[in-house]
């Protein structure tokens, strides 16, 4: 991957930069309560784990709003950057920071059951319910 291919993005007041150090094009959508009331609307993102570089540290400040997870925002301008899972340092980055929406893909919807009836996407997705979501990410519970 050339530099070129690498996508940036920033928060509204520059103060915090974000490059991706890897191809990430498919965005997932969260319907869930605490998205919604975080952003004021669905949580539209890209799962990059850790190929992300941010410049500005110091402007990001992150809310632990689950036992595993925290939301991070620009102190200066209150830009939503990225959900992220603590253990595993994985990052989940809000698509509207991105400069270039170019070639990204909506391929899913989470928290599909928590949706409010006030509003519906018109593209054809997987979903899955919050249920679906924790069985699928939560550990079995044998091996704890
Ligand atoms: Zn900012
Ligand atoms: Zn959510």
């Amino acid at each position: 991957m050339s530099d070129d291919d690498k996508a940036t993005g920033r928060c509204l007041c520059g103060a915090v930069r974000i490059t991706l150090t890897g191809a990430h094009k498919e965005v997932g959508v969260c319907h869930c309560g605490m998205c919604r009331r975080w952003g004021g609307g669905p949580n539209m993102a890209i799962e990059v784990g850790k190929d992300i570089e941010i410049d500005g540290k110091e402007h990001v400040t992150a809310y632990r709003s689950s036992d595993w997870a925290e939301r991070a925002f620009c102190k200066v301008c209150g830009t939503n950057l990225y959900y992220r899972i603590v253990e595993a340092d994985d990052h989940v980055l809000c698509a509207g920071v991105l400069d270039d929406p170019d070639g990204l893909v909506l391929t899913g919807q989470i928290f599909i059951d928590e949706k409010p009836a006030f509003y519906d996407f018109a593209n054809q997705t997987k979903t899955m319910t919050g249920a679906e979501v924790f069985a699928l990410y939560a550990p079995p519970a044998e091996e704890t």
